[in-house]
């Protein structure tokens, strides 16, 4: 019974850390991009605010209904230089050069988040072309998901979750318990959208950013580790119904200042880069009127969305889960 008890408390903590930057913090930087908009646009995410920031979550939500949505949040870019050098030299910047280069399968194992975003780009130009509302929508707030993803340093590495160096957790607690415990205190005026020339360099670049920040992100949570007393390094908290076991807020909290304004940061430049993604797909689709574009059809799109809705209710991960 005992043993029971146990397992079910880490089952719950496994999908409370098994999102990322967690729903809140996806829901609040979709959010915070309508306002970086020109005026031609920000009308109609405004309008369909609520939207955006609902909707930030599905890309998570479908891992558990497709095998092929999780390497879409990540990209384990360490893996590709084991034998040394630097990982950004030796990856190629364009999918067809880096399928050339090691296989679409090593692609899709070790993540592909940076052509993810590219080609999302794409797609959410061809909805402006078309001007079909609930794909404008939909996918504007599918890519604010895997821009903000990028922005996380541990999604840029296979020791995603520490479990390569003793510090299990340290995903949720940088991307999760974090932003719950700070983030109303963020600065969110974050400036305004800019047209971007090339998406992929672009995030590249971010993904190049985050991973620069991993040094820090490891070092400090071990460093602490030695001077907070290991009986005040977690807690048990209640959530809902459920007690789950996680870092204490002294630790996080003492883990961010540390940090100084990383997660602030990343949150920061996640929201701007949204809007410029959003800016640049509309602008390459020759900047249709959004002001008479029409509403969203949520009827149509609920139908859509309830098979991933299904498949999330029964918690079954397809594929690699890449945060726990
Ligand atoms: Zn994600």
């Amino acid at each position: 019974m005992k043993r029971l008890w146990w397992s079910s408390i880490v089952m719950i903590a496994v999908m409370l850390v098994s999102q990322s930057w967690g729903f809140y913090g996806h829901r609040r930087i979709n959010r915070m991009a309508v306002f970086t908009l020109p005026p031609e646009m920000v009308g109609f995410y405004k309008k369909n605010i609520e939207f955006v920031t609902a909707h930030a979550v599905d890309p998570d939500k479908r891992r558990y209904a497709s095998k092929n949505e999780a390497p879409r949040h990540y990209i384990d870019i360490d893996h590709y230089a084991k034998a040394g050098g630097n990982p950004f030299d030796i990856m190629p910047r364009y999918w067809f050069d880096a399928v050339e280069k090691f296989t679409e399968d090593t692609l899709q194992a070790y993540g592909i988040v940076p052509w993810h975003v590219a080609r999302m780009t794409n797609w959410l130009t061809k909805a402006f072309e078309s001007r079909d509302v609930n794909r404008i929508l939909s996918t504007s707030a599918d890519i604010g998901h895997y821009i903000a993803d990028a922005h996380v340093p541990l999604h840029t590495t296979e020791n995603y979750n520490g479990q390569l160096t003793d510090q299990k957790g340290i995903h949720g607690l940088w991307e999760s318990r974090i932003p719950e415990l700070t983030a109303d205190e963020y600065d969110y005026l974050v400036g305004r959208a800019e047209y971007i020339d090339k998406p992929i360099h672009a995030i590249w670049d971010v993904v190049e950013e985050s991973h620069s920040y991993l040094d820090s992100v490891f070092f400090i949570e071990k460093d602490l580790t030695q001077k907070i007393p290991s009986d005040q390094k977690y807690a048990f908290e209640t959530r809902g119904k459920s007690t789950v076991r996680q870092y204490s807020q002294q630790f996080a909290l003492a883990y961010t200042n540390r940090m100084g304004d990383m997660v602030e940061g990343r949150m920061r430049k996640a929201i701007v880069m949204i809007g410029c993604i959003w800016y640049t797909a509309w602008v390459n689709a020759g900047q249709p009127d959004l002001d008479n574009i029409g509403e969203v059809n949520e009827e149509q799109l609920a139908k859509e969305q309830k098979e991933a809705e299904d498949a999330y209710q029964k918690k079954q991960i397809k594929g690699r889960n890449h945060d726990q």
